[in-house]
Parts: C-alpha cells; structure tokens; sequence
C-alpha cells in the first residue's frame, strides 16, 4: 500500500503533532470531541520532507491523494470547486509541528474562479461580497504564491479609490470590485505571463507548493534559528473549507485565551471584530473588542463560546489559545493550541491550575520553560523613581516587564544600535515578522496600532520581551523617525521607558531595581525543590552576589574567584607591589597588606552564607592582568611606587604571554610564587576560625585549586595548605576542620581522575576550560567562528553555553567514575557557565554529581531544570 500523505480532519488526533503539525492535529481533535469546525484535510510535514527531496516538486502519488480527499470533502460539505452556484471556497495554512506564530503564508478564499465568484454571489445573494472576496483572493495568490509585489495591486486598487473620490474600501460599488478583479488580473497576467489560473485544483496544488517553499523563506529560517527548531522537520498544509466572518452583521472573526496570557488570571482574555476576516484581528489593522464585548453584541454566541472555551481547557489541560470565526450567526472554531504566555502568567496558570485539581504538581513543574524565569528576574522600576516619573502616553500592557532605552524607528536601525551597545526600545506603528531581529536585540517594543494579540504582543511574550501595543495617542512617523504625543516630539535616540505590566510609556529613563521570589513564583520553586536531586550553588565573589543568590535560594556557594578581590581600587596598590618585587621578602612583605583585606572578604562572605558550604579557588589568572599596559597609566604607576619607567616596563615585558589562557596562571601561579597561595590559605582559614567562632557555627571552608592537570601539582599545593592551615589553627587554638579540592578543568586532568583524586576532597567541573581545552577554541576568540559553525550545521549549539555532551560531557562522566572509584563519597560539581543552562543541568544529573554552580540571577533558572531533569529520568 502506498503511504498516507493526506488526512481528512476526521481521520486525525492531537498525538500526531509531528506528522499533522500542530494545527491540523488540534483541528482533528477539536472535530473528534464534537466541536464545530469546518471540515478540510491535512498535507503532511513528510509531504513537505518529499516534496523538498524531489526537487521542489510534489509527487504524483501526493497530488493523487490530495484530489482524491478534495472529493471527500466536496462530498461532505455538499459543495463543489469551481461550481456556478454552490462553490467549495477553501483557506490553505501552513502548521508545524511547533507553532511559529505568523511565520508562514496563508492564503484565503481559494477556489475563486470567473465562475465561482458567480456560484458565490448567487448562493450567498451578495454580489458585492463575492467580487470583493475575489480580488481579496487574486491579491493573496499573487503575493504569496508567485511572488508579486503586494504594492502593485494595492496601487491599482487606490487609483480606482481616487478616480471616485472614495476615502474608504466600504465605498466601492459591485461594478468597482469588478473592474479591480480585471485590473488585478492583468497585473497577474504581466507579471507572470500566464492567465490567473481558473481551475480550482491547479490553484489549490500550487498553494500547497508555496506553503511549503514558505517553510524556507528568510523570516521562518530567522524564527527557527533563534528559537532552536530543526530546519529538517517541514510543515503541514491545512486545506480548510472557508467560512466567512465578513459576511455583515452577525458575522465575526475573534481570537482568545482560556486565561489571561499576561498575567494567567482565570478569564477568557481575547478580542474579536464584526464582519471582518481572521488576518484583520491578528496583524492589527483595525483594532479590535475585548470578548466580553461579545455578550453585548450576540449574547448567545458569547455563551456557547465560553462553554466551548472551557472544553477546551479541561480537555487539553492546558491554557489554550483559540481562534473563531462567527458566520451569520453560526459560531466554528478554526484553530486552538497551547497559549503562548509570559513566565508570570504560566506561573500563575500552572498553580491555580495544580489548587483547582486540574494537573498535578509534578506537572506544574514541567509547565514551566526555566529560561523563562528570567523574565521575572528582570528589573523592575525603581517605585521611588517611578514617583518622579509622569506618563506620557498608556497602551496595552502586551507583554510585562520594564524597559529603558534609545528609540529607533526601524528593526535594521535599531538592530545596529544595538550592535553598538546601546539598549534601545523598537517603536513602530505595528510589528511584522520582518522586525524579528529588531524586536529580539530591543530592551522594549512599543507600537501605537494592534490589541492584545497583535504580532507586536505575541511574539514578545514569547520573547519575554516588555511590550506596550496600541497606544493609540502616539503617532509613530517611520519615515521622519519621530514619535509625537500631543505637544511633545520625540526623535531617534531620545529616551523612553516602558511598563508593560501597566502600559505606561514614560519620557527619559527611570531607574530599575533587582526582583524577588515570591507568591506563585515561590510556590513554583518549593515544588521544585521537592522533585530535584541535584544541590544548587551560585558563583559569587562579592557579599552582594551573595545575598541576591541566597534570596533566590542558592544552597551554598560552588566558586568563589577571588581574583576580583585583588582588582579592587583600594588594594591595586599592594597587589602592584607584591608583583613588581624583586624578591620573596619583599613580596611577602607586600602580601602582608593584602591578607587582612582578603581575611575580611572572606569574613563577610561567611556570615553571609552562615553553615552553607563555600567554596574558595586560589588565584587564577596571569599576574600581568593586574598591571597597565598603557604608557600614561605606566608613568602613573612609576610615580606612585617610585619605580623607574624602564623597570616596570621590563617586568611587564617580562610577564607578557603569547597565549595567557594556557600561561601562567591557575595552579602554576601558586606553584612558583607559593608565598601567594600560602596567603590566601591563611585569609581563608582564619576568616573561617573567628567566623565560626562569633557566630557558632560549624564552618567547613572548601579551598580549591584551579587548572590542575598532574597530580604532582595538587600534592604539592595540598601540602602546602595544610601546612598553613595547620599553622594558623595552633596559633588560634583551634580544631577547624577544612577541605582541600581542585578544579578539574584540563582533558589530562579528566583521564587521570583517579590519580588526582588520591589528593582532592572534592572536585568542581570547570567547564569554560574544559570546553576551550578539549575543543582548542580559544575562550576569547571563538565569538568570531562560532555563529559561522552554527549556520553551516557544524555545531548545533554553542559549545560555551550548552555543554557538548558527546564530546567534553565524556570527559566529564569519566573523570567522575575515575574519582568515585577512588572515593565513592567524594563530592563533585560544576561551576562552569553551564552550571545555569538547562540541557546541560539535565546531563550533569544524569553524570550523577551532586551540585551545579551557576551566578546569582540563574539559580532559580537551575532550580526548576535540576527538579524537570530529575522528573524526566525518574525511571534510571
Ligand atoms: C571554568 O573554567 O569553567 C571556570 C569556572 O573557571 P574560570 O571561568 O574562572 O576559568
Ligand atoms: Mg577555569
């Protein structure tokens, strides 16, 4: 038998997702739970697949099937294409099986032909509306399926306008509609040397290709690209038998959502339009009214579209996002997916959702995207500056959150702004998919047209991007570059500031403030918390990063870098000092500053983290980073530390590396200027001692040792810690007890985990080292290929942020079993920048650590995905 290419909506259901795409199989769903939808058939995404393997080209096999189904549908609707009195007009919509919102061609009234749009007006008694449907129709084909400028028919279609002095389409008469089908026609004919094709069936294969070819246009590429979607998975066509919501008075078209995408309230939250067609609603040409308005306007309609809402949502279990288009009367449901929402919203839905008994919480766990946090961990405005601060314009709060920034008037001007580090804000009349890199490289969005679920509002609550839409007292003039409100004229690069909680929109800037967990966000956590194995860390060096991560729930701190102790402005100068000497005494001498500075670091930094583990690396980076390289920053040095120019220069001419990142620095620094190492172990070990002691507490300092590779350089250095740490104890009478670990961050050090581990107590994963090491990119180089890798297929992910599991995550799993074969207790962790990225959180659990590292702001990020990670490998 040969394969199904084709499905009727009957024929389908919500698991085939990836075969039907994600409309298609939800439309097979919506019919099989009895809903009302207008019937059609689904082309699948292996059609696309087949027909991008045959060179474009669809097969015979599937042109065989899609006619064969066409009949099946003409049989079922009781209508015929290309019929003179009863016609089968038909929409063709492009569905993956990701939803990529607004991405792909739709083209609508399809089946239009000389002799249907005749069938047409005498079935529906409205000449009118027949020949408007058609041109609309011919206009949609141009474009979409062969290319021609939409401009040109929108020209053709003024000029009849100005001929007759008409200010709106409404005013066009039967006969002009006509003459514009004519005009369009010859426009087709020119631009394309053929006739508008007046065979139904030809103009529905040809839309089936230009769906398809859509699944490659550059806006569908960008989309997938920055939303990680496979380019090789294709997309679905849905031929739908049309209905119409332009039909007059008690026709309409709406979208909603069974909650409130912004903020998850439990309301149906949407918008529709009387006597328009669905692309009117959702590219934000006229604004629309909010659904309850609908109880107003057809109170039966409303009622039944609740209920149906509601079906929908316990049906699927999920917040659903609905499109719906109302016929003379009669209400069909044309679309419903899972709704996009802001991370406040999903947060909300998901815990009312668990407390109404709808999901579980396990499940509310696994709702929740957690990059998707970080829109919570944005700043806020600061309320006191905020008091200062009048609006001067208020929109839709589309999408919340708050922004600051330059305004620019265009996605490309705004991108290059962006480039050069300013942080901007993307005003414009309405977004298109065209102003995705705009919207994504943008602090805010802010456009004067469009509702709720205009293109502006979705796609930046997907983004987690603050965006007021609609803010209709602002004239946005693209061309001039200015926004106007009332007396007031704003010009590129001004400054505005966003609320996209309130839908304020405010002149100048306004201080933000750091954000706290609390409400459903905590809630969500401690849910969290009960599901994950793995320990949560944070990356902090200073008081400050400490804190924040201990509000945001860091149970202890993975890697303290206490190189940024020696850049601070007050102990530069001793730092200097100690470098540029020329021998141990003097070098001591000047260590001998520093050590109260780094004890008193240490100090703060443990009555902060109080009993939670901290652990502590010794210096790291090259010593020739903390001395100018600058002529004039040279003599200034020379002047305050009365050290000939010609000296200091010969000592940073000396220190001078050609490759710093596999220098002198990390374990190798403390093994030829120990006298440093020996410093900070004291700072550490007496800190720790009178810490322990003022707030009697047990504390257990960790001290760790960076960029071991041989054994022989923890021994040494193990040896030596305990040697002061030992020292300082019997000073202070004390029986502290410690441990000594290392990172393990160099491929050598990997494969000989159970040599090193004879000396470590425990081991931290370096996986920025680990990665430049066991790739040979260079940390700070690889910016400049890695994008290039990525479009070529040659990485799939950055490597830097995403651990590359096949090749340095081998690593990783054998340095563990090595190390735990040596102590089966030991504990490991991972402090690299990976420590706060999901997919890789996922793999270290599996590798079986015990904890991941990441920096204050992703700890709530790491929380959620150790607790999905633990969840979806509960069964190893
Ligand atoms: C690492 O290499 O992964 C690490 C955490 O250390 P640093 O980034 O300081 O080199
Ligand atoms: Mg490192």
């Amino acid at each position: 038998m040969s394969k199904k290419w084709v499905y009727l909506f009957k024929e389908g259901s919500a698991s085939q997702k990836s075969l039907l795409g994600g409309k298609g199989a939800n439309l097979s769903e919506m019919i099989n739970i009895g809903l009302p939808v207008p019937p059609g058939l689904t082309v699948t995404t292996e059609a696309c697949t087949e027909f991008y393997r045959q060179g474009k080209k669809l097969s015979d096999e599937i042109i065989s099937q899609i006619e064969e189904n066409l009949k099946l549908l003409e049989e079922r609707t009781g209508k015929k294409f290309g019929d003179e009195s009863n016609p089968l007009l038909v929409s063709v919509r492009s569905g993956a099986a990701v939803s990529m919102p607004g991405m792909m061609d739709t083209i609508l009234n399809l089946g239009l032909t000389d002799i249907a749009v005749e069938g047409m007006a005498k079935k529906t008694g409205n000449t009118r509306f027949a020949y408007d449907s058609y041109r609309r129709f011919i206009q949609m084909f141009g474009d979409v399926v062969l290319s021609i400028p939409k401009y040109k028919f929108d020209h053709a279609l003024e000029d009849i306008k100005e001929k007759n002095n008409y200010k709106f389409d409404t005013e066009l008469t039967t006969e002009d509609l006509k003459a514009i089908v004519q005009r369009f026609k010859k426009i087709y004919r020119d631009e394309t040397k053929t006739e508008f094709p007046q065979e139904p069936e030809k103009q529905l294969l040809m839309a089936v290709e230009a769906v398809f070819r859509s699944w490659n246009n550059a806006r569908a590429i960008t989309y997938r690209n920055l939303y990680d979607i496979p380019h090789s998975i294709g997309t679905a066509v849905n031929v739908q038998s049309m209905v119409f919501g332009n039909m007059g008075d008690t026709s309409g078209t709406g979208v909603a959502f069974t909650r409130n995408p912004s903020t998850g309230e439990k309301k149906v939250f949407g918008e529709f339009l009387m006597n328009a067609q669905g692309e009117d609603v959702v590219a934000g040409i006229r604004t629309p009214l909010t659904i309850d308005k609908l109880n107003e306007v057809m109170p039966e309609i409303y009622t039944q579209f609740i209920e149906i809402a509601n079906i929908l949502e316990q049906h699927y279990r999920d917040m659903q996002d609905i499109e719906f288009t109302i016929e003379q009367g009669k209400l069909y449901m044309l679309q419903t997916r899972s709704g996009k929402r802001t991370a406040e919203a999903a947060l909300r839905a998901a815990v009312e959702m668990v407390e109404e008994g709808l999901i579980s919480k396990e499940e509310a766990v696994m709702r929740i995207e957690p990059k998707s946090l970080d829109q919570l961990l944005h700043p806020r405005f600061d309320a006191d500056d905020l008091k200062n601060a009048t609006p001067i314009a208020v929109g839709l709060p589309a999408s919340p959150g708050a922004a600051t920034g330059k305004i620019y008037f265009t996605a490309e001007d705004s991108v290059s702004a962006s480039l050069r580090g300013e942080a901007t804000i993307l005003v414009r009349k309405e977004t298109s998919p065209e102003d995705i890199e705009g919207m994504n490289t943008s602090k805010g969005i802010l456009t004067s047209r469009g509702g709720m679920t205009s293109h502006a509002a979705v796609v930046a609550r997907g983004m987690g991007k603050c965006c007021v839409a609609g803010c209709e007292t602002v004239y946005v003039d693209e061309i001039k570059k200015t926004m106007v409100v009332g007396d007031l004229t704003l010009t590129e690069g001004d400054y505005i500031s966003l609320d996209g909680s309130t839908g304020n929109v405010y002149q100048g800037s306004i201080k933000t403030v750091a954000p706290a967990i609390s409400g459903n966000f905590g809630k969500l956590m401690e849910w969290a918390d009960e599901f994950r194995k793995l320990g949560i860390r944070t990356n902090a060096d200073t008081p400050k990063d400490a804190s924040a991560a201990i509000k945001f729930g860091a149970e202890g701190i993975g890697l303290c870098r206490t190189e940024h102790m020696f850049f601070e402005e007050s102990r530069i100068f001793s730092v200097r000092k100690m470098i540029i000497s020329d021998n141990v005494t003097q070098r001591e001498e000047a260590l001998k500053e520093i050590l109260p500075m780094q004890k008193n670091d240490f100090k703060q930094l443990y009555k902060i983290m109080g009993p939670r583990p901290a652990t502590i690396r010794l210096l790291d980076p090259p010593l020739h980073e903390f001395i100018p390289h600058d002529e004039e920053d040279i003599i200034e040095l020379s002047n305050e530390m009365h050290v000939p120019v010609s000296k200091l220069k010969d000592i940073i001419h000396s220190l001078q590396e050609f490759n710093p990142m596999l220098g002198h620095r990390g374990c190798r620094l403390a093994i030829t200027y120990p006298e440093i190492a020996r410093m900070q172990a004291r700072a550490i070990i007496e800190a720790a001692i009178e810490v322990s002691s003022e707030e009697n507490i047990d504390i257990v300092p960790e001290i760790m040792v960076p960029l071991v590779g041989k054994k022989e350089e923890l021994e040494v250095l193990r040896e030596l810690i305990i040697e002061t740490a030992e020292k300082v104890k019997e000073e202070k009478n004390s029986d502290l007890k410690y441990q000594i670990g290392t990172m393990i961050e160099i491929p050598r050090a990997c494969v000989t985990s159970d040599e090193i581990a004879q000396y470590a107590d425990f081991y931290s994963f370096g996986t920025n080292d680990l990665t430049q090491m066991t790739f040979g990119y260079s940390r700070d180089d690889a910016g400049k290929f890695i994008s290039a890798y990525k479009e070529v297929g040659i990485l799939e992910v950055d490597p830097f942020q995403s651990i590359d599991q096949v090749g340095v995550g081998k690593l990783v799993e054998m340095s563990v079993k090595l190390g735990k074969q040596v102590k089966p207790n030991m504990h490991m962790g991972v402090c690299g920048e990976h420590g706060g990225d999901p997919a890789s959180i996922e793999f270290f659990h599996k590798t079986g650590l015990s904890y991941v590292s990441c920096s204050p702001y992703r700890v709530p990020v790491a929380r959620l995905a150790a607790a999905q990670a633990a969840i979806n490998n509960k069964d190893q």
